[in-house]
């Protein structure tokens, strides 16, 4: 039988970092009146993430380049993820970043933190010549339309059936699939939701008190598969 390993899935977005910089980028450069209310919609279940994001971008006007680069520099990430990292290289435990923001940020905030190879899906985000902004969506799954990254495929992909699978979010695009995976470790939204669905989860602040819960997980030997993902990771594979 193959040897069971631990992975990780972290969102990016109020997670890894303080702020949401998809949104932020959008309140920075976009017209306010338009974008507020598209949150708004999105944030309350009435437009899908990727009706979300192409709403903004084509009411965003164009981007100076060099400012949009300026604003992400200014933006920091939680000083405690560097720990989560090494911890995670220390015990093997495979780190997977999933996000339903973009990949024009995380790689230009990654490299600044000398993160850069850290594995991660987001969607695409690019300028084109004359400034627009322009996104994409390679991730995504019909069949799982409220995120426009589809996180519970790469979850699917990352792992097999015998891991033990952790998941770390704060927000809606987690909400789904945060079930996918044995532990949860939720804040703000994601754990309001937990709490009214009445699934299992763990509260987290920073990536702190996150290792020293699996730490501690692991030295007691208490990693107990959730049977409720099991059964979701099943009906997923039998409807693929
Ligand atoms: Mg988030």
């Amino acid at each position: 039988m193959k040897k069971r390993e631990l992975k990780i899935f972290v969102d990016f977005d109020g997670t890894i970092t303080e702020q949401d910089i998809g949104d932020s980028i959008f309140t920075k450069f976009g017209d306010s009146e338009k974008v507020l209310p598209v949150i708004d919609d999105l944030l309350n279940d009435r437009i899908s993430s990727r009706e979300c994001w192409d709403l903004l971008c084509s009411s965003t006007p164009v981007i100076d380049k060099n400012e949009l680069d300026t604003f992400i520099d200014g933006i920091k990430i939680d000083s405690t993820f560097h720990s989560l990292v090494s911890y995670c290289r220390e015990k093997n435990i495979e780190l997977v970043v999933l996000s339903d923001g973009f990949d024009y940020y995380i790689e230009r905030i990654f490299i600044r933190e000398n993160l850069k190879g850290l594995k991660y899906y987001a969607n695409n985000l690019s300028l084109d010549n004359s400034g627009k902004l322009i996104p994409s969506y390679p991730f995504f799954n019909s069949d799982s339309p409220t995120s426009a990254n589809c996180k519970r495929d790469h979850i699917l992909d990352n792992s097999s059936d015998d891991d033990y699978t952790f998941y770390v979010g704060d927000g809606n695009s987690d909400k789904e699939s945060a079930q996918y995976c044995d532990y949860i470790f939720a804040k703000d939204g994601l754990l309001k939701f937990c709490e009214k669905e009445r699934i299992s989860y763990s509260p987290f602040k920073d990536f702190t008190g996150v290792i020293k819960k699996i730490d501690d997980l692991i030295t007691e030997k208490k990693l107990r598969k959730n049977h409720q993902a099991e059964l979701k990771r099943r009906a997923a594979y039998i409807v693929e």
